[in-house]
């Protein structure tokens, strides 16, 4: 579903990405750890067209991201075929991102109706039915303030569910939520792993890693240090930066 090879990414003088390469299975939980500032978010951004990757091949569902080939020649992708790859990919950020002045059912509703011209009475009902996915049947008409974090992640996650992506990203989707919220979050993404989504997490929740993760890199200073089965490389890190990020996390 995802293919990075020899990925590269600098902000300026800032090597933020040095050739990652890496693939994620479809069907698979794909998670991603790594200290602060190592290019997780960065990663995930060029996989989902809001950064520009520098060189390498990066590919979502056999396509070249951002780009077409011609022989060996790249050309750009024009905004209309840039729009239709972003369409296929949810993600979810760490701040929970709803729109403040719509309830929940119009935040999952907004998409459909604007970027695919959904009716609005059948893009209600299909929220009606991802906001009961996620546990929130009780909410529709709730705004984002009168929520907690935790629902209005999981809003955030219907949301992103709304426009039917072939692939989610969740960019620390627990970090800023209070740790008693934390579990209802997790619960919803493992539901959603279990219906076969292709999910690449970006996480410190070892626990979720471990027992829903199908693969797991360790990312350090913009390189993939090590990879393999989140309990392998959970259980026994191989290499020390590995072992050192692990000791403060577990
Ligand atoms: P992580 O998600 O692993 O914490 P990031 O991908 O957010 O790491 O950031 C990696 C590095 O890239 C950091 O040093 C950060 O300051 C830098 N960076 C990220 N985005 C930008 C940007 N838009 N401009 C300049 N530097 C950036
Ligand atoms: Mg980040």
């Amino acid at each position: 579903m995802v293919r990075a090879e020899r990925v590269h990414k600098s902000f300026g003088p800032v090597r933020v990405l040095r050739g990652i390469d890496l693939e994620v299975r479809a069907g698979e939980v794909f998670c991603l750890v790594g200290p602060s500032g190592s290019g997780k978010s960065t990663f995930l951004r060029c996989i989902n067209h809001l950064e520009k990757i520098d060189a390498g091949r990066l590919y979502v569902d056999g396509r070249l991201v951002g780009y077409r080939q011609r022989g060996d020649t790249l050309y750009e992708m024009r905004e209309r075929e840039v729009a239709e790859q972003r369409r296929d990919i949810g993600m979810v950020f760490q701040r929970f991102n709803l729109f403040p002045h719509m309830t929940a059912a119009e935040n999952v509703m907004e998409a459909p109706v604007q970027v695919k011209g959904v009716r609005r009475a059948q893009a209600r009902e299909r929220a009606e039915a991802l906001l009961a996915r996620v546990g929130l049947a009780d909410r529709m008409d709730n705004y984002p303030a009168q929520l907690s974090g935790g629902q209005q992640q999981r809003v955030a996650i219907a949301r992103a569910l709304a426009m039917d992506p072939k692939l989610m990203l969740f960019d620390e989707p627990t970090s800023a939520l209070d740790p008693e919220l934390v579990g209802e979050v997790l619960d919803v993404m493992r539901g959603l792993a279990e219906d076969g989504m292709t999910m690449i997490v970006v996480t410190h929740e070892m626990g979720f890693a471990r027992e829903v993760g199908d693969s797991l890199v360790f990312m350090d200073d913009g390189a993939v240090v090590e990879s393999g089965h989140p309990r392998e490389v959970l259980n026994d890190p191989k290499h020390p930066r590995t072992r050192a990020f692990l000791s403060k996390v577990l």
